[in-house]
């Protein structure tokens, strides 16, 4: 019989490249902390119907990649392709709002999309993003920008850019599509056929088509940025001020869009020039009338979301795969020793101290050789002699000094041992 494989646009995640995973989760954890943000777990399947209101019936999204199957008690459900839907879902079955005041979320989790598979691009990939539910304030467009931005650079990423644009508001998007409309309908033919589509179901979203002819045409279409009713263009002046007082550095795209109505004004992207055609690190936006969308009071709310694949393929393509930290490895030989080496690295380890046992049986010289591989500070070495003596070899693996201790001195020792381990391990360790 053949061997079972992984569907394709899924994939493993490896434990070297799971360190990578960590890394970035911690770091995001800490500056959405540094930030009030809470992290909330929605379920990862959902009524289908909260989909098709949520990103609407028009996209792609909703179109073509859903995962949407019947259950066995005959409810459509769909595999949630993002995040937004199901965090403002929560948001109003929980009346979150009452708890007064913004609510800050964060969430972290794997999206479904049966999209075409590629570099960047799976049908089970992983998000994280925040959602601002509860401020039309410029300074919440901002702020999200903004921790978006952090922590890309505490991860070390550069050659990054940030677009912007808004697609104002509900007053004034109509206006604008018109204007769209009529500009495109005599190019129509020369359309790309998902353009041609879309000029009557999804115009906006025309604007972003990557056909190169498609490009050259909406090149010269009308600016959306020209449709601004007041209120929409002092928002978006707003948010480029504070970005330009945060020193985050920006360029306008016109051509970035969502295409419904319920998003509205700031919409933005960052952008990597080291990913090739999956760019968009990051994305998000604006959607003062999602809430009311989906059955709850108008609420203004803010937010994005980060691709954590293509991060991944850059932190790779940047960084050298964190380090798992490992205080100490220890290798045993002789059936004393052996079990006498199981009960130190339990009582190492209820200590405080990562240790890793040797579970092969083999030589020592062997056992040495992982030692060495295992990048452990520490080695600790038990034979027949110490288990005699009830000592233990302790051997430093950076300057190979090597010393012998009673092990009841070991135990007693530890906050010694403790600054001993720190004083060796490198700063990044
Ligand atoms: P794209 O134009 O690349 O399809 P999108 O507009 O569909 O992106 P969003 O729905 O805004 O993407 O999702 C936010 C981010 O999630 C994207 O910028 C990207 O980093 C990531 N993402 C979206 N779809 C996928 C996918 N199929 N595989 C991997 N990452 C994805
Ligand atoms: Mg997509």
């Amino acid at each position: 019989m053949g061997s079972i494989q992984a569907l394709r646009g899924t994939r493993d995640i490896l434990p070297e490249e799971v360190r990578y995973w960590q890394w970035v989760e911690a770091i995001a954890r800490q500056i959405l902390s540094r930030a009030a943000y809470q992290e909330i777990r929605p379920p990862i399947f959902e009524q289908t119907d909260l989909f098709e209101r949520g990103i609407g019936e028009a996209t792609d999204v909703v179109g073509k990649e859903m995962y949407t199957f019947l259950d066995k008690g005959e409810r459509s459900v769909t595999l949630r392709p993002e995040g937004t839907a199901g965090v403002v879902r929560a948001f109003i079955e929980h009346a979150l709002h009452a708890q007064g005041g913004v609510q800050r979320l964060w969430y972290i989790g794997p999206m479904f999309r049966y999209e075409r598979p590629g570099a960047g691009r799976q049908r089970q990939f992983h998000q994280i993003g925040v959602e601002v539910i509860g401020s039309a304030d410029p300074r919440a467009d901002a702020e999200v920008i903004a921790i978006a931005t952090d922590i890309l650079q505490a991860l070390g990423l550069k050659n990054l850019r940030l677009d912007i644009n808004s697609v104002g508001n509900s007053d004034d998007r109509p206006r604008y599509r018109g204007a769209l409309v009529d500009y495109l309908t005599p190019y129509k033919d020369e359309l790309d056929p998902d353009s041609q589509e879309r000029l009557t179901r999804n115009p906006l979203r025309i604007l972003d088509s990557k056909d190169k002819r498609t490009q050259e045409i909406v090149a010269q279409a009308p600016s959306i940025l020209d449709y601004l009713g007041e209120g929409s263009k002092r928002h978006f002046e707003q948010v480029q001020q504070l970005l330009s007082d945060l020193g985050i550095s920006y360029q306008l795209n016109p051509c970035l869009v969502r295409g419904l109505d319920y998003y509205t004004h700031t919409a933005f992207e960052i952008i990597s020039d080291d990913l090739g055609s999956q760019a968009t690190v990051c994305g998000g936006g604006r959607y003062d009338g999602l809430v009311e969308e989906l059955g709850g009071s108008s609420t203004s709310a803010v937010g994005w979301a980060i691709g954590l694949e293509r991060l991944i393929i850059l932190l790779q393509q940047n960084q050298e795969s964190p380090r798992q930290r490992l205080d100490f490895y220890v290798v045993s030989r002789g059936d004393a020793a052996e079990a006498q080496a199981l009960k130190l690295s339990q009582q190492l380890r209820q200590a405080g101290f990562s240790v890793q046992l040797d579970l092969s049986g083999s030589a020592f010289k062997k056992q040495f050789a992982r030692a060495d591989r295992s990048a452990a500070v520490a080695c600790l070495i038990l034979g027949d002699e110490e288990a005699q003596t009830q000592t233990v070899k302790l051997k430093w693996m950076a300057s190979k000094e090597q010393s012998a201790i009673a092990i009841a001195d070991l135990l007693e020792k530890t906050d010694e041992l403790r600054s001993q381990i720190e004083s060796f391990k490198s700063p990044c360790g």
